[in-house]
């Protein structure tokens, strides 16, 4: 359900994939941050968010397939990172994985062409990047962490941030392509911005404390990862038995999951990431579980 957050930001929950955020500036112009991940959903979305306004921007927080493929059913100029172009351009998603994911989650989607090919960020920034929004701004800082491109968007006059996958309240997501340490930095630097409403990349809106909630979480799986290593266990014995609640990818009430075997990927290559980024530099196994209680 949509919900309106503060004065002139909107933000649907209930969607399969990323949180979809609604700014909403006195002009009559509106920069969309993700995008649906069924294109079912995104269609629907397009027609929803014209009821507010002109769509100018369209704001990417990474580039996984939750967050960017409703895109080509949406308007406004697309406005990523520069990483998160450059992954787009060199790693699309195979038709095959596609496929075999849609006829899952979206079935009606499978024969739709549009579906495969999110329209490419035509705006990118490596730092900084300030929209225009009407009376509002759009702060666009490249905090590294769940990706290395991960953006975080902030809205100053309303108090309001959208963080992407560095921080969820539903959960935590895939490590795959974090960088473990990065990603607790993220947590540090989203904690000096000013806002009082967290819009993470899944689940609901919160408050500031959703940051500590969240490092508790992720030093509490590092901290297991970490614990089989001083055991002597080898990465793929962790690999097969260490497992966290993924409740980002699985299905609710009002719509399918991702297939139970894609799930498993995900945790098997979190737990490899974190095993690998411990490997190479161990004193963040002390400095990154710290945190857990
Ligand atoms: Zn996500």
């Amino acid at each position: 359900m949509l919900a309106q957050i503060s004065s002139s930001v909107y933000v649907e929950t209930g969607h399969l994939g990323s949180n979809n955020g609604i700014v909403v500036g006195d002009d009559g112009a509106v920069v969309l941050i993700d995008a649906p991940h069924k294109p079912t959903d995104a269609e629907q979305w397009a027609t929803r968010v014209a009821e507010f306004g002109t769509v100018t921007y369209l704001v990417h927080t990474d580039h996984h397939p939750d967050h960017v493929i409703g895109n080509a059913w949406l308007p406004g100029t697309v406005v990523a990172h520069e990483g998160t172009r450059r992954r787009l351009l060199r790693e699309p998603l195979s038709r095959e994985y596609l496929d075999d994911l849609y006829a899952v989650i979206d079935p009606t989607a499978v024969d739709d062409e549009r579906s495969f090919s999110p329209r490419l960020p035509e705006i990118t920034f490596n730092d900084r990047l300030t929209l225009q929004c009407g009376h509002l701004t759009v702060e666009l800082h490249h905090v590294s962490g769940h990706t290395v491109n991960t953006i975080v968007a902030l809205v100053p006059e309303e108090g309001v941030i959208f963080t992407g996958d560095n921080v969820c309240p539903a959960g935590l997501p895939s490590f795959q392509d974090s960088s473990v340490a990065r990603w607790f930095d993220a947590l540090d630097r989203i904690e000096r911005l000013d806002f009082d409403v967290l819009v993470g990349g899944h689940g609901e809106p919160a408050g500031r404390e959703a940051i500590d909630r969240y490092r508790e979480e992720g030093s509490a799986l590092i901290r297991e990862v970490a614990e089989g290593m001083e055991r002597g266990r080898s990465k793929n014995d962790l690999m097969n038995h260490i497992r966290f609640p993924d409740r980002l990818h699985v299905g609710t009430e009002s719509y399918a999951g991702y297939p139970d075997q894609l799930i498993e990927l995900f945790q098997r290559r979190s737990v490899d990431r974190i095993y690998e980024d411990l490997s190479m530099d161990w004193s963040l196994a002390n400095r990154l579980t710290a945190a857990a209680t």
